[in-house]
């Protein structure tokens, strides 16, 4: 059942030093689960503890993080949208002001509000049973604190659709609609990983760990890079990296 960090589960039952002890039947991503998300982010990744939605390949759609940070950081953003075909067709949706008519309809529809407030509440459930899956058990700094603008605005699609692929249909009201309106680019019986990321050669390696997360709120200080063709851009908003990537072809 372990396939990975020796030590973890290693014979008598000791975790290894530094090392969170974590629950029975908790699947750590693979290797290669790692090496893919990489490859699919442009960067190396840090403290990804799950893989909580996959291509039908099996290849990661989405990664989950650690509530906190191996550097001790709290880290609230729990769902991070990593295939490229997807992060940047919802990059399309946000570049066509999807998110302005969202806000606008969460003002008005209180029974949209209600639900995506219920969609807020799931995920910090969701978060709080992978901390404790992980090891990492409760982080209160981030109590109450969800990702994306939830539970009153929508800051971020991805998050949002990282929230939904994550949970199922029925759960994000907003990401099942922005997965919905992506279908004529990524839908989830398929899979779309033929070509979508460089797969040759060494994965990325160097520490590049202070790249800005999805939605990530002011709580973890650094704001995101600044993408100025975006309304929302000074909202800590994420660096895409399939924008520079469509940019460099
Ligand atoms: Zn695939």
């Amino acid at each position: 059942m372990d396939q990975h960090a020796v030590g973890d589960n290693a014979p008598g039952g000791h975790p290894a030093k530094n090392e969170a002890p974590t629950v029975p039947g908790y699947s750590h991503p693979s290797a290669r689960d790692l090496d893919v998300l990489s490859r699919q982010l442009g960067r190396p990744v840090r403290d990804v503890v799950e893989i909580p939605a996959r291509c039908v390949c099996g290849n990661p759609l989405v990664a989950a993080t650690s509530p906190r940070l191996s550097n001790g950081t709290p880290f609230p953003t729990t769902f991070y949208l990593t295939h490229p075909v997807i992060t940047s067709a919802v990059s399309r949706l946000e570049a066509a002001g999807l998110m302005n008519r969202m806000n606008e309809r969460l003002a008005e529809d209180s029974g949209l509000a209600a639900s995506y407030r219920a969609a807020h509440d799931a995920y910090l459930v969701s978060r709080a049973e992978i901390g404790e899956r992980s090891g990492i058990g409760a982080v209160p700094e981030i109590d109450g604190i969800s990702a994306g603008g939830m539970p009153t605005r929508v800051k971020c699609l991805h998050v949002l659709v990282g929230h939904s692929l994550a949970a199922g249909p029925g759960v994000n009201p907003l990401g099942d609609e922005a997965l919905e309106a992506i279908s004529e680019w990524w839908t989830a019986d398929r899979c779309y990983c033929d070509g979508a990321w460089d797969t040759g050669g060494e994965a990325p390696s160097q520490d590049l760990s202070r790249h800005g997360p999805q939605g990530l709120p002011e709580i973890v200080g650094r704001p995101a890079p600044v993408r100025n063709t975006q309304k929302h851009a000074e909202e800590n908003h994420a660096d895409e990296k399939t924008d520079s990537t469509e940019a460099a072809q």
